[in-house]
């Protein structure tokens, strides 16, 4: 199918800093594609599936004789429960149901391809690998990379995707791609808020999906037991003022136990205590160590305007953007902070 005019094509040209011929290459294979596999980060945030499943609805309901799949590689496979309002989810499939080798693949919001778990030796094995991200951090796998760490989120990528291939954007679809683009911008307060992120938040409600049930799903809900979590996690703060070359680091932990008091909560639970954590004045960075069910710690890192969180995660094996990043620890927690004081005061 060539591309063919819309209602919702972009008149201008590209918004993102990714090359033409990639654009051209990753419209061509789609458009030649028997099938398309869809695959995101695992622990999928709001950016990762919002996108996934919009681009995985825009395509599906534009080519039906193309058969859709979506998936993340984690084992068990499980949605966060913060995310079951948005819509396409009946594209969703285990990891397990994935081939060997898929003709045509595309990855959503993963930086590295060990990011896809169990659905990255799919992605090393696949045909064409089409990658859509925004990290600083991304390596640059795949056959076609649709990489702009400009972009605010992953949606702005995938919507110029879903312009190139002339699908009109439903309202289904535009619900996925407001989440990730609410989400990556913090609500439309971080730096990468650009006036094209407004353009495009615009025309995504003009479809007429309810900015409210966006934000009232993702960040002004929980269940009761969570004020028991952020109270226990806000109790043990702790500010180093010396810490990230004197500009200061606070941090706290989310332990199991937390989880368990306040009712048997999911580790995504423990999501947004960072969003508490990091207003503290005196800290430059802040940190939240949750606990995953193994025993892991799962750490988030933010920094407000000088330290390049995203640099210190990642020289920790985990990965993300300047001023949001996260890494995963085996360890105690008091190595986790260590380490992660050591990076800081490498930046
Ligand atoms: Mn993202």
């Amino acid at each position: 199918m060539t591309m063919t005019t819309s209602p919702n094509l972009m008149t201008t040209s590209s918004v993102t800093a990714i090359a033409e011929a990639d654009w051209a290459r990753a419209v061509k294979s789609i458009d030649g594609a028997e099938r398309i596999w869809l695959a995101c980060h695992i622990r999928p945030d709001a950016d990762a599936l919002g996108s996934m499943l919009a681009f995985g609805m825009a395509l599906a309901s534009a080519r039906p004789g193309t058969p859709v799949v979506a998936s993340f590689g984690d084992e068990p496979f499980e949605l966060p429960g913060i995310l079951r309002f948005l819509p396409g989810q009946s594209l969703l499939r285990p990891p397990a149901r994935y081939p060997a080798r898929p003709d045509v693949m595309l990855s959503f919001d993963a930086a590295s391809i060990d990011r896809l778990g169990l659905l990255a030796a799919p992605a090393a094995a696949a045909g064409e690998l089409i990658v859509l991200d925004h990290h600083a951090s991304n390596t640059g796998f795949g056959s076609v990379s649709l990489v702009d760490p400009a972009a605010a989120a992953t949606a702005v990528i995938a919507a110029e995707l879903i312009d190139r291939l002339g699908i009109a954007v439903t309202r289904d679809v535009a619900l996925g791609l407001y989440a990730g683009l609410v989400t990556d911008t913090g609500s439309f307060k971080y730096a990468a808020t650009t006036p094209q992120v407004h353009e495009l938040a615009a025309r995504l409600l003009a479809t007429g999906i309810d900015p409210g049930i966006v934000a009232r799903e993702l960040y002004d809900r929980a269940p009761f037991g969570y004020l028991r979590l952020l109270s226990a996690a806000l109790g043990r703060a702790t500010l180093e003022p010396a810490a990230a070359g004197g500009l200061g680091l606070v941090w706290t932990t989310v332990t199991r136990a937390d989880r368990a008091a306040a009712g048997g909560l999911p580790l995504d639970a423990a999501e947004s205590v960072i969003d508490v954590v990091r207003k503290t004045d005196e800290a430059e960075v802040a940190a939240v160590l949750k606990e995953a069910d193994d025993g892991v710690w799962q750490v988030s890192a933010r920094s407000k305007s000088a330290v390049d969180v995203g640099a210190a995660c990642t020289a920790l094996g985990g990965g993300g953007h300047a001023r949001a990043a996260g890494f995963s620890f085996a360890g105690r927690e008091g190595e986790a902070v260590a380490a992660l004081l050591r990076e800081l005061d490498q930046r």
